[in-house]
């Protein structure tokens, strides 16, 4: 039995209703909906998906925002620069094409799975996460925002309102690959997203890196980061060492060893950077 649906208008109705007792927010429902099957959802919904202004990628001061209630199918669409080549490609791998057009990218964030898609090109892209409440709005660095596998750092009165990612220069390009037991619609046995900046003479002036289902949370990989700084773009795919990999701790399960993870993710860090290659 359904407790209470609530649809609200303004993201200060939501707030506010947020305020008053614990509510399931309910996005585009393809992570909660499968996560009750057949059992009912204990908490009153909070259905977000007619709030005004929350659907959408915006410019804004200093840089992109992605409003909460965004499908996966709108960033595929959305007139985007090289940035976001890497969201775009981990949009174009959420499930299905159904999926695409309901899942949202907050949903997938908030979510908080060690296999969430949208987890390791957001982290590699800087991205922050805005909450809103009653009390007012903060920002927290993505990294900070997923603590572990389904835990957030969100209170129960917050709802996330947006992803913020910062601008780059405009050459700022990003690669994603991800692994999986077969093609489409299927859990990553890992994935690796890159962003590589380049400055005027062809050297890496920023890098972000990031890998995605070897760790109860996604990681960046800071060493690694640091190492390809001011290389040239020629030769970054031989950067990569082992030792990079030390912050993950890759899980055996059913879809792969640990072992498998960590040799397959060399393999998958060395082509993503290759193809940073002039
Ligand atoms: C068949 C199938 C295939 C899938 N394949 C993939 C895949 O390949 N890769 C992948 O990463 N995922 C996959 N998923 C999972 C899911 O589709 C994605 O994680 C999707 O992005 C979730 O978004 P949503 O809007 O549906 O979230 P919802 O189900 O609406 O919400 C998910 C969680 O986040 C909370 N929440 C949502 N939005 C907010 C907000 N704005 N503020 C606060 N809390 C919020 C909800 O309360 C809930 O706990 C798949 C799911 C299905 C059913």
């Amino acid at each position: 039995m359904l407790h209470r649906f609530e649809r609200p208008q303004s993201i200060a109705e939501a707030a506010r209703l947020l305020a008053s007792g614990s509510w399931a927010v309910l996005a585009g429902g393809t992570d909660l909906y499968p996560a009750h099957v057949g059992r009912a959802v204990a908490a009153p919904l909070l259905d977000i998906t007619a709030i005004a202004g929350l659907r959408g990628i915006r410019r804004d001061d200093g840089g992109w925002a992605i409003g909460a209630t965004t499908t996966w199918t709108d960033v595929v669409r959305a007139d985007l620069p090289p940035l976001f080549a890497a969201l775009k490609a981990a949009a174009r791998e959420v499930g299905g094409v159904q999926i695409q057009n309901t899942g949202t990218v907050a949903g997938n964030v908030c979510n908080a799975s060690p296999a969430a898609d949208g987890v390791p090109a957001l982290l590699a892209l800087g991205a922050e996460v805005e909450l809103q409440s009653a009390a007012g709005s903060r920002r927290l660095p993505l990294a900070d925002f997923v603590l572990g596998s389904r835990r957030t750092a969100r209170r129960e009165a917050e709802l996330v309102s947006a992803l913020h990612i910062p601008a780059r220069a405009a050459g700022a390009r990003s690669v994603f690959l991800k692994l999986g037991g077969r093609r489409y619609l299927v859990i990553s046995i890992t994935m690796v997203a890159v962003l590589i900046e380049l400055d005027a003479d062809g050297a890496v002036a920023h890098a972000g890196v990031a890998v995605g289902s070897c760790s109860a949370v996604a990681k960046r990989l800071p060493a690694l980061e640091a190492r390809l700084a001011g290389r040239d773009a020629a030769t970054l795919a031989a950067c990569v060492e082992p030792g990079d990999l030390a912050p993950l701790t890759p899980i055996d399960d059913i879809r792969a060893s640990g072992e498998y993870r960590i040799d397959a993710t060399l393999t998958l860090l060395r082509r993503a950077l290759a193809a940073f290659s002039p």
